[in-house]
């Protein structure tokens, strides 16, 4: 079983427009509390960010925000969290992230979002690291992008094995249930023995 103390969260910069949404970045925040798990996110007061950050905070969580220097105006980053890390660029940003937290969770968002999953999801399928991401499914907001991974695993790009190392659910409970079962995968992609 897998020790989630620190959840690293990847969520939209905007608020948008579903309140299913809104909803279930509220409940996060609050479990995260209540099971005394330290949220890590891109330490912004706004959008879905800013939610799950208050929410956590309002209910006594902890929440370390980590944001690189260009982004750090007084109009965007939370200046109430626990503990707020500042960083040269985006990928030492990225690099931090991935070292404090014991796991990963996208909720839905933007190209940001996607870009910090899919960056995750890369260094655990090259042996970078071997911790449990997650995805939580709001109300089909990922439904078309599960189907294109589909097709890439259809298609041969994407190995049944690496399509299944993305934890998906619809609901926060069930999401870290899988997180905290999650097993690494023995081989990642580059090192299978008949490729090497
Ligand atoms: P997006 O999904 O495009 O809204 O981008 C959100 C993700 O990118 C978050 O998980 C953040 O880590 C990062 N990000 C984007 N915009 C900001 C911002 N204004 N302040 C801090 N982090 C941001």
């Amino acid at each position: 079983m897998n020790n989630l103390n620190k959840i690293c969260v990847f969520c939209g910069s905007s608020d948008g427009n579903d309140s299913k949404i809104t909803e279930a970045a509220i409940h996060l925040g609050k479990v995260f509390a209540k099971k005394d798990i330290t949220l890590v996110y891109g330490a912004a007061k706004i959008g879905v960010m800013g939610t799950i950050a208050k929410t956590s905070l309002d209910n006594n969580g902890k929440v370390i925000g980590i944001i690189p220097q260009f982004l750090k105006k007084k109009e965007v980053v939370h200046l109430g969290l626990t503990q707020l890390i500042t960083t040269q660029n985006m990928h030492e940003r990225k690099l931090q992230m991935q070292e404090i937290s014991d796991g990963f969770i996208a909720l839905p968002g933007g190209f940001g979002t996607l870009e910090e999953l899919f960056e995750i999801i890369t260094w655990l399928q090259l042996g970078l690291h071997t911790k449990p991401i997650g995805l939580l499914n709001v109300n089909g907001f990922y439904d078309n992008l599960l189907k294109l991974l589909e097709t890439m695993v259809r298609k041969g790009f994407l190995p049944m094995e690496n399509y299944n190392m993305l934890l998906v659910a619809t609901s926060v409970e069930n999401l870290l249930q899988k997180m905290e079962d999650f097993k690494t995968p023995r081989v990642p992609k580059w090192l299978k023995p008949e490729r090497t």
